[in-house]
């Protein structure tokens, strides 16, 4: 078969994958990838599936690979001896049986997107990325670096891809805006570092207007190769479940490359026939960081970029979007919602659920906290099957949780703290506390 990718503005302006522009020559509106969706549809749904299925988490490289698995999808133009993956998708989907029920719901499903590589959703759409550099350069493409502004994870994710490249990787991250762990990441694999004293959309501008140079490659996601990678976390949702679809999907969102991306993988396979219908899609945004709530206040008619405020969701903290018009167009066709979470509700919601077993990050805590605002408002009914994306490992924000469970004297404790007990190594008075403590 073949298969046949390229990127295309929304004019219908067309240029190959291995050409380096963000951005179309005649009309500056962001690029997307397109299929030749008439080579795809000469295949089945059914005979797709089959063979999603043979190849999903086996050995055979790439195709074990949750991203490279669904390739003729994702990106096939790129050769398999290019490809760099370590194995990407292929995540849990936590059946949240003891948290839901709190709830009063019955299907909620956690997708740990987090149990990556590098611990976050970001290395699903970066081994598309740096695959296509990578044949890029075989092509005798002159390429000195790749590069991104990150909140920490893309960062991460970039740094260990080309890594195992072999190519030489920038990062700009903004100064202590990430966690240390974030920070360590790039470094450890060898990435130029940079420390800039400024904010995310601070980092954003001046790695586009580097950008303009031909010879660094940007790996933000307005280069949409990486949406591409991302656009499989719905597809192997709905794989996970033999192809049914969920009534709710839960996004929380920065960028807005993610929802985006959901919302993709979504409509290519109710065009292939994989599936009949949509679910309905919320993005979950930080209230300190909520440009795109606002806009749905207006019915999505204004968008301002705002100043994000500090936030302990690090990750989404980001006033001015790239993918704001992918985001609004996803969410209109998918009947989406957008809420919000304040700092005290996302710590809340992240607790309270790690107490039925899951360890989550704060994106993740924003997500759950307006999914109980949704149950609450019984926008979300008890019988509904949820699925809310969980985007990194909560062991990448220890500080997060440190601070939680940290009673500070003269403050009302938080609602779901633990605070560990010091004790004297000794028989008796251990046994007492135990005693005391289960008794409660
Ligand atoms: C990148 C990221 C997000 C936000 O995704 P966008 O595509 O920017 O909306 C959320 N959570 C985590 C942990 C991330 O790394
Ligand atoms: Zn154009």
């Amino acid at each position: 078969m073949n298969y046949n990718a390229w990127f295309e503005c929304e004019n219908g302006c067309k240029y190959p994958l291995t050409e380096i522009i963000y951005r179309c020559k005649n009309c500056n509106g962001l690029l997307q990838v397109k299929h030749d969706m008439d080579v795809l549809k000469q295949r089945s749904a059914e005979d797709w599936k089959c063979l999603f299925e043979k190849r999903y988490m086996r050995t055979q490289y790439p195709y074990g690979s949750g991203v490279w698995g669904k390739k003729e999808l994702v990106c096939p133009t790129v050769e398999d001896n290019n490809i760099i993956s370590m194995y990407e998708g292929g995540t849990n989907l936590f059946w949240a049986e003891r948290f839901g029920s709190q709830l009063g719901v019955s299907d909620l499903w956690i997708k740990q997107c987090g149990n990556s590589h590098t611990g976050s959703f970001k290395d699903l759409g970066m081994t598309v990325l740096v695959s296509m550099v990578n044949q890029i350069i075989s092509e005798s493409g002159n390429i000195r670096a790749v590069m991104c502004a990150s909140t920490g994870d893309t960062s991460a994710s970039l740094a260990a891809y080309a890594s195992a490249a072999g190519i030489p990787a920038i990062i700009l991250l903004p100064k202590e805006k990430v966690t240390r762990e974030q920070l360590i990441q790039p470094i450890a694999n060898g990435a130029l570092t940079l420390s800039l004293e400024t904010d995310f959309d601070g980092c954003m501008a001046i790695v586009q207007e580097l950008a303009a140079r031909k010879d660094f490659y940007l790996a933000n996601s307005i280069n949409s190769l990486r949406i591409e990678g991302q656009k499989t976390i719905s597809i192997e949702i709905v794989q996970q479940f033999d192809w049914e679809v969920p009534d709710w999907v839960i996004i929380p969102g920065g960028n807005l490359g993610n929802v985006s991306a959901l919302g993709l993988g979504f409509l290519l396979m109710l065009e292939l026939g994989i599936i009949d219908k949509l679910p309905r899609i919320a993005c979950a945004q930080a209230q300190r960081a909520n440009p795109l709530y606002r806009s749905y206040q207006t019915g999505f008619t204004e968008f301002k970029a705002i100043t994000a405020q500090s936030t302990q969701a690090t990750a989404i903290q980001i006033g001015n979007p790239v993918s704001i018009h992918r985001a609004v167009r996803v969410l209109k066709q998918f009947d989406g919602i957008v809420d919000q979470a304040s700092e005290e509700e996302l710590a809340d919601a992240a607790a309270r659920a790690d107490r039925t077993g899951l360890f989550n990050c704060p994106h993740t805590g924003v997500a759950l906290a307006v999914l109980i605002k949704m149950i609450e408002r019984k926008q979300i009914q008890k019988d509904d099957r949820v699925i809310v994306i969980s985007t990194a490992t909560g062991l990448k924000f220890p500080e997060f949780k440190v601070a939680y469970h940290n009673v500070v004297r003269d403050q009302p404790p938080p609602r779901y703290h633990n605070t560990p007990l010091e004790l004297e190594a000794e028989y008796d008075n251990v046994l007492k506390n135990i005693d005391k403590h289960l008794s409660v």
